[in-house]
Formats: structure tokens, C-alpha cells, sequence
């Protein structure tokens, strides 16, 4: 008898999905601009999963042959009880990479503990080197704590720490080489990414500030020489070295190069939805599977098999228009 094959979650287009995207609250201490509304409602509480409920739906995945888990958010380390989670799906059998996304504002007390938890690798949301627009971006950050908790995670011993960028034309574009430069000098990696229309913003309009990849790599080519590179850490970034360093800068350019053909991820929401494509509204209700049928493991990956039906081929955003996809990236996981 041919010996069992491990268990794959397929789509419709053949694309193999090794990769969950969690957000395990979408409550954050910080207001970024591209993100959020500034007087923005978060969830009530019993409308988000429990930790017992996202680690329940995350071994699921595991189960079914998901190798990768990106915990986010809203900002994961300021929901209580973060830490523990984390620890729990580092321990799970078959789970090959446990990786981070913060704004690091926490971090100063907690990098420590989120290696030891079996996080190995963090990316870092930093947008500016400049206190004051730091500031203006987050509307609530502190740069110099974000700087702080940074070098604890350097000390901490991660084994790659990107730093992610969102570039705005007039808010923070003049600082790509500045950037870079950061990154170079302290050993990091570091991604762009271009702004992506999801939920209404308050403060500027997308279809303006909106600036490419292609700009961002011309205005790096003043200082740097860029190598693309074949590396692939599994997710949307086009990577290119820095000539005569370690480093890696990445694209995350959803409007102007489409990765949707390659795409390996799906996204859980706080609020318990599965949702099969960042730019869609494609999604399976799995919070009501778990509440419906508690610990019948059977039909939650039934649940999780069927959704990969409906995974849609491609996003269709349009930075130029109002967002139809009104869910904002917090509440998403970014
Ligand atoms: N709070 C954490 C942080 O900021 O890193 C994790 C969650 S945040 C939603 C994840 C990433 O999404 C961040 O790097 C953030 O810059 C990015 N992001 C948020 N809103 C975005 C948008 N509208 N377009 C593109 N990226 C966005
Ligand atoms: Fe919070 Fe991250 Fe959104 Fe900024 S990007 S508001 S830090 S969730």
C-alpha cells in the first residue's frame, strides 16, 4: 500500500496554500494613517475568537498541511495572553516557521520572550526615521521606543528581522534611500509596499498618494545598486540584494506587479472569518463552525478543505477608487 501523502490544501488553480495569515486583534496602539480611521470602532470582544478558538482553527491548519504562520493584527503583542498563544502554535508539530508582525512598540519587553516562544522572525512596521512624522503617520507612535525595542530584538537573536515600509508620495517617499541605509547598518531587511485601498482613510486620498515600486527602486538606484533575487521566504515580496551586503530589499507591489499567481496564503480575521484573498471578500464564517460544533475538529477542516473552492484567482484593487473592500488591513492582518 503506497504510504499516506501529507495532507495539502489545494485551490481551484492548483496553488498549494502553506501559509496562514492570523490576526488575533484587531485593536492597536497606534492610528497609522493608511490603516485606520482616526476615531476608529474595534470589535467587542465577544465578537473576536478566544485564544482557545484561534489556537484550535491554527492547529487545524497545521493539520492540514500549513507550514508557515504569520501571527498580526491590529498590533498581536497588545492583545493579553499574546505570548502564551504564540508559544502554543510555535510547539505544533509540522509547523515549520512561526514568524511575527509588529509595530514594535512593544518590544522592549517582549522580544525576549518571543524568541524563547519560538518566533522566528519579526517584521518591524517602520515608515520614517523622523520623531515628529512618526508622529504624524502613527498619529500615537514614539519613535525612540519603536528604535528601543528594535535593538532588543536585534539582541534577542531573531533570525531575520525585516523592517516594512508603506511609502506615501509627500509623507515619507524622500526617505527610501534614508531607509535602505537604516536597514544596511543594522543588518536588516526591508520591505516596501504600496499602499492597498482597504477600509476608508480619513486623512488623504489613495489615488495621490500613491507611489510605485518602480519609483521606489529608481530613487534607491541614485545610492544603491540592486541584484534581483531568486529568494522566496513564501511570501508577496520580489527581493533584490544590495551589492556588498547581507541585506534584502523587497517589493510588495500589489497594483504594480500582480502576485497573485503564486499566492500560498490565506487570511483568519480577528473576528473568525476566513478570508480567501486579501483584495476579496471571499470567506468562510470559521468562528461559527468553532462555536457551532466546539471540538469537532472533523468539521472545522471540513470547513477549512471546502473554503479552498472559493478562493478567488486574483484581487481586483484600484487604488484610484473609493475602497470596495471596506474591512480595514487591522482588522485583516496585514
Ligand atoms: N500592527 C502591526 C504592524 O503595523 O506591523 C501588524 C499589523 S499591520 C496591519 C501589518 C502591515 O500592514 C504593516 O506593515 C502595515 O504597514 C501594513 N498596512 C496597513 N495598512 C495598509 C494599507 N492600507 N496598505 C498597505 N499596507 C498596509
Ligand atoms: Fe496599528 Fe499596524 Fe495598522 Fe499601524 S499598521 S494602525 S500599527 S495595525
Amino acid at each position: 500500500m503506497a504510504p499516506n501523502k501529507p495532507l495539502q490544501l489545494i485551490d481551484r488553480f492548483g496553488r498549494v496554500v502553506n501559509y496562514l495569515r492570523v490576526s488575533i486583534t484587531d485593536r492597536c496602539d497606534f492610528r497609522c494613517v493608511y490603516c485606520m480611521a482616526e476615531d476608529m470602532e474595534f470589535l467587542p470582544r465577544s465578537q473576536i475568537l478566544s485564544l482557545e478558538e484561534i489556537r484550535t482553527i491554527c492547529q487545524a491548519f497545521v493539520e492540514l498541511g500549513v507550514t508557515k504562520i504569520r501571527v498580526t493584527g491590529g498590533e498581536p503583542l497588545v492583545r493579553k495572553g499574546a505570548l502564551g498563544l504564540l508559544r502554543e502554535i510555535g510547539g505544533m508539530p509540522g509547523l515549520r516557521e512561526l514568524v511575527l508582525t509588529s509595530n514594535g512598540s512593544q518590544l522592549v519587553e517582549m522580544a525576549a520572550d518571543l524568541r524563547a516562544a519560538g518566533v522566528k522572525r519579526l517584521n518591524i512596521s517602520l515608515d520614517t526615521l523622523h520623531p515628529e512624522k512618526f508622529r504624524e503617520l502613527t498619529r500615537t507612535g514614539n519613535l525612540q521606543r519603536v528604535l528601543d525595542g528594535l535593538a532588543a530584538a536585534r539582541a534577542a537573536g531573531f533570525e531575520r528581522i525585516k523592517l516594512n515600509a508603506v511609502i506615501m508620495k509627500h509623507r515619507n517617499h524622500d526617505e527610501v534611500v534614508d531607509l535602505v541605509q537604516f536597514a544596511l547598518d543594522h543588518g536588516l531587511d526591508i520591505s516596501f509596499i504600496e499602499e492597498m485601498p482597504l477600509g476608508v482613510v480619513d486623512r488623504h486620498h489613495r489615488g495621490e498618494s500613491f507611489y510605485t515600486s518602480d519609483e521606489i527602486r529608481r530613487d534607491l538606484s541614485s545610492r544603491f545598486s540592486l541584484q534581483a533575487i531568486a529568494d522566496n521566504t513564501g511570501g508577496p515580496s520580489a527581493y533584490y540584494r544590495v551589492d556588498g551586503s547581507a541585506s534584502r530589499v523587497g517589493f510588495i507591489s500589489p497594483h504594480s506587479a500582480n502576485f497573485c499567481g503564486s499566492c500560498n496564503r490565506v487570511r483568519l480575521t480577528a473576528e473568525g472569518r476566513l478570508l480567501l484573498c486579501l483584495g476579496n471578500e471571499h470567506s468562510v464564517d470559521l468562528k461559527r463552525v468553532v462555536r457551532e460544533q466546539p471540538g469537532d475538529m472533523a468539521a472545522l477542516k471540513q470547513a477549512i478543505v471546502a473554503a479552498m473552492q472559493i478562493k478567488p484567482e486574483k484581487h481586483e484593487f484600484n487604488i484610484h477608487e473609493q475602497p470596495v473592500i471596506l474591512r480595514h488591513m487591522n482588522a485583516t492582518g496585514g
